[in-house]
């Protein structure tokens, strides 16, 4: 199976590394270093502009920041729209905006290009482990034509509704993870202050109702221990309670509590920058309550 892979960033590399492994792959990166690097590990070819990764295969999928950045690589004299030929089908893997992707959808289907979005969750080692969650949005038959890709990283693959509807599930699933990080922090820094160790919190609460991934997983890999390693960017999370906020104000249901949590996070990613993990967000908690939340 032909496959082109545009994105090659901290999820794409290892989604992408699948694919070479399984089909046969074209990548295609706005820094060409990245992409040459990525082929001299694993058998693809690199495709000059996004236009060439489009003409290369009929099946096509992205992975960038934004709906914005998707949008801007499909149009243009060398964008993917260019390239692809009538029949073939765009898998869109970031985590975008159900909007954008219902339009961009509409304009492909002018093209008589199927449209899927499939944005993932599982984090940088769920890609490595091949075990992605895979979250679509489409119809019934694009899904199908999709499904052989998506199994080359996803272990849990759903089709959960018409175009966009994977992007609002991601969104929401995403604000979830901030809320959990943000109402993690406050509560272990103020059990901290009080003499309760963290890991003994988090022995308790992961035996407790108030467990999540966050406590169970990302509290005492990253912040318990220090390591707060750079995987996913907390520019993107923020991105992605951003969706989420507008999605439920949009569908008229009340959404306080994640307006609250997308306000929190863009005052952590003014505070804390472009380059900064999404479990980084505890560190301001720790600043601005004087306590470290180790051991
Ligand atoms: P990164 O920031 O690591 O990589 C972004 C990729 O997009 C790079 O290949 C980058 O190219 C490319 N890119 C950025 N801007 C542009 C542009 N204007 N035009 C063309 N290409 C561009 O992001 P991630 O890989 O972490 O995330 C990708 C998507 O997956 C996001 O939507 C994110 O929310 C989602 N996601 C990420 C997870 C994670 O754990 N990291 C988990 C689940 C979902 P270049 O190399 O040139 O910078």
């Amino acid at each position: 199976m032909k496959v082109s892979f545009l994105g090659l960033g901290a999820i794409g590399t290892p989604m992408a590394r699948h694919v070479a492994a399984k089909g046969e792959l074209t990548v295609w990166n706005r820094t060409a270093a990245t992409a040459h690097a990525f082929a001299s590990t694993d058998r693809c070819v690199v495709a000059g502009t996004a236009r060439e990764a489009g003409a290369a295969s009929t099946v096509v999928i992205t992975c960038l920041p934004t709906s914005r950045e998707v949008d801007a690589i499909l149009g243009g004299p060398d964008g993917l729209l260019a390239g692809m030929s009538p029949g073939s089908l765009l898998i869109d893997c970031t985590s975008g905006d159900p909007a954008s992707s219902r339009r961009i959808a509409a304009t492909l289907a002018e093209r008589n290009i199927a449209f899927l979005d499939a944005p993932v969750s599982g984090g940088v080692n769920g890609a490595i482990n091949g075990a992605l969650t895979v979250m679509c949005g489409g119809d019934d038959a694009t899904f199908a034509r999709a499904l052989p890709a998506l199994e080359m990283f996803g272990k849990k693959i759903v089709l959960v509704g018409p175009v966009g509807a994977g992007h609002a599930l991601k969104a929401v699933n995403n604000a979830w993870l901030a809320t959990h990080i943000w109402a993690a922090a406050e509560g272990l820094a103020a059990l901290t202050k009080a003499g309760v160790k963290p890991s003994v919190a988090l022995e308790v609460i992961n035996a407790s109702s108030g467990r999540s991934n966050t406590s169970e997983n990302l509290v005492p890999q990253r912040v318990v221990t220090g390591a707060f390693p750079r995987t996913f960017k907390l520019a993107l999370l923020e991105k992605d309670v951003a969706i989420a906020a507008e999605f439920i104000r949009e569908q008229r249901v009340p959404s306080a509590v994640t307006q609250q949590v997308a306000e929190l996070f863009r005052v952590a990613r003014d505070m804390l920058g472009e380059e900064a993990d999404h479990v980084e967000a505890v560190q301001l908690i720790e600043r601005w309550s004087g306590v470290e939340i180790r051991g």
